[in-house]
């Protein structure tokens, strides 16, 4: 395996082009917007200089990860050598769904399709391609670079050997995959959302601030980021498209999302991406703050 296509340059995309470059795979950084391709590449080069800054990669490894990243808005050029393609764009079925015929119809047949998918089924991901056997969830963690779990989904028809190529590339990665099946939210989100859509609850009914609703969290039970902060970082939006999925999958109201979290989107107010979630990420404010992130 030695060619990656990345779909989506979003928060999640370029981390995940930034780790497969780093571990010297060729990839292929492919989105349809060309300011979120040269966002997602400026990205990936200051979070390596930030390493090399931390001390915990070598000054000579940044141009060579970089070179090892070619970046691209054509599925059909971007996936055509492809061994293993992942899936990173918006968290939206038919739009994945749409990007996985066209996978299927544009790269090798024997390449891997993945999706980064938090909550989507990937039998139904996979139904959209004549190679189920060969789709399966590669959930990365945000940040990626420095987040240590991926999180393996098979779906219905994966195969076992294409979930072991999962598993040992992501351990090639340095990361620890960890197997799961296919129900909405897997288990990360099925356990994290519910956790941050009644924070916002909290929030919502007046019973304390946002700073306080963190606060508690992180003192409290030893969270190393409250659950609003979080919410911020992962993106408002994708938190409301998560407990969509969750709350049409089980139709149970437990995941019914909060109307506060509904109008924040409305208005666009989508966390640290944005520029404003529930806290302020003005330019200094946001520097400031990933840096703490990730140090
Ligand atoms: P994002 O909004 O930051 O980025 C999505 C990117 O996909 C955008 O740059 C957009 O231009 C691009 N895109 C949309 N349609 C496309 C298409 N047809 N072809 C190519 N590119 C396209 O979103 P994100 O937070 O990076 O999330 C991406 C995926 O990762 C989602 O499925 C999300 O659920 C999942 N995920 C997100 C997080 C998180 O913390 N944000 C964590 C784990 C998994």
């Amino acid at each position: 395996m030695k060619h990656i296509s990345v779909i989506g340059a979003g928060t999640m995309g370029n981390g995940i082009a930034h780790v497969f470059a780093q571990h010297d795979y060729r990839v292929q950084l492919i989105d349809i917007d060309e300011q979120s391709l040269k966002k997602g590449l400026a990205t990936i080069e200051k979070n390596l200089q930030r390493m090399v800054a931390k001390g915990t990669l070598e000054a000579s490894r940044v141009a060579a990860t970089l070179d090892n990243i070619q970046a691209g808005s054509s599925i059909a050029k971007g996936v055509a050598e492809a061994d293993l393609i992942v899936e990173a764009a918006t968290e939206n079925a038919k739009l994945k769904m749409d990007i996985f015929r066209e996978l299927d119809q544009a790269a090798p047949p024997e390449a891997i399709l993945a999706s980064n998918t938090s909550s989507i089924s990937i039998t139904q991901i996979a139904a959209a391609t004549s190679r189920p056997q060969q789709v399966i969830g590669m959930h990365f963690m945000n940040p990626v670079p420095l987040m240590q779990l991926v999180e393996v989904i098979r779906g219905y028809s994966t195969s076992d050997s294409v979930t072991t190529t999962i598993l040992e590339l992501s351990e090639k990665l340095g990361k620890t995959p960890t197997e799961v099946n296919d129900y909405p939210g897997f288990v990360a989100n099925r356990i994290l959302m519910p956790m941050i859509n009644e924070a916002i609850e909290t929030l919502y009914h007046g019973v304390a601030g946002v700073g306080e609703i963190d606060t508690v969290m992180k003192l409290g039970m030893g969270h190393p980021m409250g659950p609003l902060q979080l919410a911020d970082f992962i993106g408002l939006d994708v938190c409301l498209s998560i407990l969509e999925v969750l709350n049409e999958g089980f139709r149970n109201p437990k995941y019914a999302p909060c109307p506060l979290l509904r109008k924040m989107v409305t208005a666009g107010k989508l966390g640290v991406k944005s520029g404003e979630g529930f806290y302020d990420y003005s330019e200094s404010r946001k520097a400031e703050r990933i840096s703490a992130q990730f140090s």
